[in-house]
């Protein structure tokens, strides 16, 4: 026999999985869908519950974006506080359902879908709800089979709590991001037009890595500039300077606002073939005496200061923002052997002085002598890689400077010579 205690259990649990497993709280026009099965649930939920508590007022998000790319989808939302989720898939017609306890409808959630441009590849259209008096629903209707990363951002610079959601294209027996981009890369576009077979030398392609991008704004300044903005327009303003050069190209890990997780513009470099990889950043310390520029090259034995191996971690922290740090870090792991090669942390080290040296004649040096760090991509075994900390972000004045126009492009000129005379080195016989 059930007691009343009982039944209500059941008659709640029951009520739950009519709604859930039809998700029929958006498709109430169905054919053949049994009417009376909800109303029953919710008649007889009512009569034997008691009325519902008034809480606290549901919480909310208080803004929400899509960020397309063609490698993947993602949304972001944003609010207060931190959002409890759970999520599912559903087939026929195939779609993502995210269930978000105790958050309510915002005006920015209506705006949601009209978000989604038509030519994304993942999404048709996104449905918010309340499912019940606790619980909002988001279901995203799918074009093609997909698979979610979906995770919590903690609060950074500008940004609130962030839910997260990640589409990626589900292929056979492949769940790591990174051989999905190599998989959908076609192979090697240089840049240069394809040349007669002869003794030509090798293009120097230089790979231009503008650190941070979307979610991950990097560190920011007191005035609220963000690092992934300022060194995404010194980086465009650097590879325009390269274009115009003879012999020499240049390409970016992002050309946009778009994250890139750390693995794939290592990947990316590889994949372009890259002769050397330069990675633009702007410093951040507690200390806003702290000033000028300074330039890393991969440590194999870890940091060489405190300081060093605060800021790779830091930055390595990226990953996990893009959610892959497992993928990313298994790639780099089988590549520490090949890592060790004398000539690449040899030819990195040229390349650092050389840089290092330009931006002296323009800003004072953080550090006068190339550092160096564990950062993640700077990890190609086989491609010269430097990080260049353009400024501190954290020192007022510099924080004023980075968004000059006249100092991003001092500094995208300093890294153009030093890559030359570097570039004149490695052309000798
Ligand atoms: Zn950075």
């Amino acid at each position: 026999m059930l007691n009343d205690r009982k039944l209500q259990v059941v008659i709640v649990i029951n009520y739950k999985l009519i709604f859930r497993e039809k998700d029929m709280f958006f498709r109430k026009g169905s054919v053949g869908y049994p009417y009376w099965l909800p109303s029953f649930a919710v008649l007889a939920s009512l009569i034997s519950l008691p009325p519902p508590v008034r809480g606290a007022e549901a919480m909310q998000f208080t803004a929400t974006r899509v960020w397309p790319s063609t490698l993947y989808t993602r949304l972001t939302f944003e609010s207060s506080t931190l959002p409890h989720y759970r999520y599912f898939m559903l087939a026929s017609p195939r779609r993502l359902v995210i269930d978000i306890d105790d958050f309510g409808l915002s005006p920015v959630l209506h705006k949601l879908s009209q978000q989604v441009r038509s030519t994304d590849p993942f999404i048709s259209k996104i449905r918010v709800a309340k499912f019940d008096t606790k619980t909002l629903r988001i279901v995203v209707d799918l074009k093609q089979p997909i698979r979610a990363d979906i995770f919590n951002l903690k609060p950074v610079a500008n940004f609130q709590h962030r839910l997260v959601v990640d589409l990626y294209p589900k292929l056979k027996g492949d769940n790591d991001p990174l051989s999905l981009f190599l998989a959908n890369t076609p192979s090697v576009h240089s840049p240069f037009k394809p040349s007669t077979p002869s003794a030509q030398p090798a293009p120097f392609i230089v790979m231009i890595d503008p650190g941070h991008g979307g979610e991950d704004p990097g560190a920011h300044g007191l005035h609220n500039t963000l690092e992934k903005n300022v060194v995404l327009q010194i980086a465009q303003r650097l590879k325009k300077l390269i274009d115009k050069q003879p012999g020499i190209a240049a390409v970016m890990t992002r050309s946009d606002g778009h994250f890139v997780p750390l693995a794939m513009r290592v990947a990316k470099a590889q994949q372009q073939k890259a002769t050397i990889f330069v990675s633009i950043h702007a410093d951040a310390v507690a200390n806003r005496q702290a000033r000028g520029a300074s330039v890393f090259t991969l440590s194999t034995r870890g940091a060489t200061s405190a300081a060093a191996r605060f800021l790779a971690n830091s930055q390595n922290q990226s990953d996990l923002i893009g959610g892959v740090s497992r993928s990313g870090d298994s790639y780099l792991d089988s590549t520490l052997l090949e890592l060790i090669q004398h000539q690449t942390l040899h030819d990195s080290a040229i390349l650092g002085s050389a840089v290092l040296k330009q931006l002296h004649k323009i800003n004072p040096l953080h550090k006068s002598r190339v550092e160096r760090a564990g950062f993640a991509v700077l990890k190609a075994p086989n491609i010269p890689s430097i990080l260049v900390e353009t400024a501190f972000i954290s020192h007022p004045e510099e924080e004023r400077k980075l968004r000059t126009a006249r100092y991003q492009q001092q500094v995208a000129e300093a890294i153009l010579v030093g890559i030359q005379r570097y570039k004149a080195k490695h052309d000798e016989p």
